[in-house]
């Protein structure tokens, strides 16, 4: 039985003002949520305050992105380090980064080799585009995201499925898709791991999951949480959806 994570990922919002009220608004909505595991991933000026809000709490932390090196001159970029300072998680690959700052598979792949090395869990995300989506490509480049992104990389991760045209749009995968998708996902970690680690494994589902949707995707066979965006905003939606997650897993 893999413990189910509902991640949100707050991008590039939030204030230290706004974070810490979210977070004080949020903590007492999930004080009876045993079975799930929370994980908040704030923008990094927010690491700090936010892990002093949870402290106490089961709630995770996690940063958004962190690069490979142990330290030097990479300005602007923070080192696994110093992210493990505050965050038990990072998210990398996220779509974002690989249209908007150019990750690659090659990179997402030394990251997350240096997350390990650091104790942190990676949450790598890994997704088709539209396009792709519309040629049958799905399952070509999603394997080829899990084969190049995880070369020779232990198996304490955390996988989001985030189909890159569901991401921020309202246009959310079918649950029944998204099922499929990441059965296909833990075939491609059995090859890499072998079936004990890859059954350990959370695969989470990411693109406009909110509290109207959220049950429909915890219901399904293969799917171990989510990771959200848009809806991780805002106190009361974002604990919707956990509580939708907890509801699921006691079923
Ligand atoms: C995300 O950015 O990881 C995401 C899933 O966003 P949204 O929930 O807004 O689609």
């Amino acid at each position: 039985m893999r413990t189910p994570i509902v991640a949100g990922n707050w991008k590039m919002n939030k204030t230290i003002a706004e974070a810490r009220e979210l977070v004080a608004e949020f903590i007492p909505l999930v004080k009876n949520i045993p079975d799930v595991k929370i994980v908040l991933c704030p923008p990094s000026t927010a690491l700090l305050p936010v892990s002093a809000l949870l402290e106490g709490t089961d709630i995770g932390l996690g940063a958004q992105n962190m690069h490979w090196e142990v330290s030097g001159a990479y300005t602007g970029e923070l080192a696994p380090a110093m992210v493990s300072e505050f965050a038990d998680f990072v998210i990398l690959g996220h779509s974002e980064r690989r249209a908007y700052f150019g990750e690659t598979d090659e990179s997402v792949n030394k990251k997350i080799k240096s997350a390990q090395a650091e104790g942190l869990i990676p949450i790598v995300c890994v997704g088709e585009s539209l396009e792709e989506n519309k040629a049958d490509e799905t399952e070509k480049i999603i394997t080829g995201q899990i084969k190049a992104g995880l070369k020779n990389v232990g198996a304490n991760l955390v996988i989001a499925y985030e189909p890159i045209w569901a991401i921020g749009t309202g246009l959310a995968a079918t649950a029944e898709v998204a099922n499929n998708t990441i059965k296909i996902i833990r075939a491609v970690l059995t090859e890499l791991f072998g079936a004990d680690d890859a059954q350990k494994i959370r695969i989470l589902y990411g693109g406009s999951v909110k509290g109207s949707n959220a049950t429909e995707y915890f219901s399904q066979s293969d799917i171990d949480g989510a990771l959200v965006g848009g809806a991780s905003l805002k106190a009361t939606a974002f604990a919707e959806i956990v509580v939708a997650a907890q509801k699921e897993t006691v079923k």
